[in-house]
């Protein structure tokens, strides 16, 4: 590392430390893949067909789960599980500060209120000691998202829902194959979502799943599924409307692609996880960084490996942003594919501070809804993580192999080490 890290920055016209076309893009595909989309094309049923059947009963056995939906995303997964626990108009649903924007969006989907929880810093991951203080009389649910692949610390939340009459849903759109205490995500909350979005473990171009353990919570899902049709699937179709549905199925291509790559999954994330282990090894002990926990009693999948910056050295914490963006471009500059997964928290997104999702101020100007107010201040936590983090993602995957992690390891530490030659 020692040579590298005295070079000169490729910022400044220095070498870079991962050459292009160093990092393979994500998912691989091989023979498995294109037997099954290639006899997908050359059947006959291309919208919800036999592989969005058999893709469901695979995601089912796979997670050990005993119901689930194949849907067009992990958001209509996430809308139906907020419709199949009950959530109605001008009900709150608790939900991080920091996630991905459907994990809210969701809950207004369904003419519900997002109430937003700060995190953990260590985890990143909703902050257990925080719910109790945003419940009120009209909270029906928590959205726990498993961020980053590694499980929320599942056991308190339960124990504050059970207290106060809540659902659980979890967000295992990025989380596939993570255990909390032994136990796959998706089966420890009420219902769960998964999404196969390309960037996602299991990558299907588009797609998700709806998983529960729970008979009614499952009819419910599929009344939102599939155009509020609410017979069985085991009963004909009458193409009645009984209530108000989306289209939220999938259809049959995506549905052999994610089927292909399911059979692939358990290898992916095992060589996640090892790759994971290889960066966090090299990285250890390099000043100016905070790298991630892996707390007890947690496997996580090995999605994303986020790196938060120290910038205790700062003057004022609202620098932090800065420097972490030119640390960032040096990255870039070096070769290392670092990202910044989310620019802004989610009480700070304008599709919530201005409180008026479906015009007239609906869902917040319904006469049941309690007054909430949307203030970025009040998540100071999320706000440091969001300021302070960067990414890494497809190094770790197949089928990159270790010399890609050894080269993102060897940028990390040049751009480190020449801190003081950023600008
Ligand atoms: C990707 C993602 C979603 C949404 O999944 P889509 O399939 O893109 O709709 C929701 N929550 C989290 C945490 C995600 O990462």
């Amino acid at each position: 590392m020692t040579t590298a890290t005295l070079e000169k920055l490729a910022l400044h016209g220095g070498p870079r430390t991962v050459p292009e076309g160093t990092i393979l893009p994500w998912p691989p595909k091989d023979a498995s893949d294109r037997d099954l989309v290639l006899a997908s094309l050359n059947g006959t049923n291309h919208a919800f067909g036999p592989n969005c059947i058999e893709l469901q009963k695979e995601f089912a056995a796979w997670n050990g789960s005993r119901f689930a939906i194949a849907t067009n995303s992990g958001t209509a997964a996430l809308h139906m599980a907020i419709a199949a626990c009950g959530c109605g108009t001008a009900d709150e649903v608790l939900v991080p500060a920091y996630s991905w924007s459907s994990s809210a969006t969701c809950i207004l989907h369904h003419s519900c209120i997002p109430v937003f929880v700060d995190i953990d810093f260590d985890t990143m991951l909703i902050d257990p000691a925080k719910l109790e203080e945003k419940i009120s009389p009209r909270t029906k649910a928590i959205v726990a998202v498993h961020l980053h692949g590694l499980s929320a610390d599942m056991d308190p939340i339960l124990a504050v829902a059970r207290k106060h009459g809540l659902k659980v849903i979890e967000d295992a759109c990025q989380a596939h194959g993570a255990l909390y205490k032994g136990k796959k995500v998706g089966t420890l909350g009420d219902c769960a979502a998964f999404s196969f979005n390309q960037n996602k473990c299991l990558s299907a171009g588009e797609g998700g799943m709806f998983v529960t353990e729970d008979e009614s919570l499952h009819r419910n899902a599929q009344q939102l599924w599939s155009f509020g049709e609410t017979r069985a699937p085991s009963e004909s179709r009458d193409f009645h409307a009984y209530a108000l549905g989306w289209m939220y199925r999938t259809s049959d291509l995506p549905a052999a692609f994610a089927r292909a790559q399911l059979r692939k999954l358990d290898g992916y994330l095992a060589h996640q996880r090892r790759a994971v282990s290889r960066l966090a090894e090299q990285l250890a002990g390099v000043e100016g960084l905070l790298l991630p926990p892996q707390p007890d009693g947690r496997v996580w999948n090995g999605y994303n490996y986020v790196i938060r910056l120290d910038t205790s050295h700062l003057p004022s914490a609202q620098d932090a942003g800065a420097y972490r963006d030119r640390v960032v471009k040096a990255l870039q500059a070096e070769g290392v594919p670092a990202t910044v997964w989310q620019k802004f928290i989610l009480p700070s997104m304008t599709v919530f501070r201005a409180q008026n999702g479906f015009g007239a101020g609906h869902p917040w100007s319904h006469p049941l809804a309690r007054p909430v107010v949307y203030d970025p201040a009040e998540y100071p936590v999320a706000q440091r993580h969001c300021d302070t983090h960067f990414c890494i993602i497809n190094p770790l995957r197949m089928p990159n192999g270790d010399a890609a992690v050894d080269a993102v390891a060897r940028g990390i530490h040049k751009v480190m080490a020449n801190l003081a030659n950023l600008d």
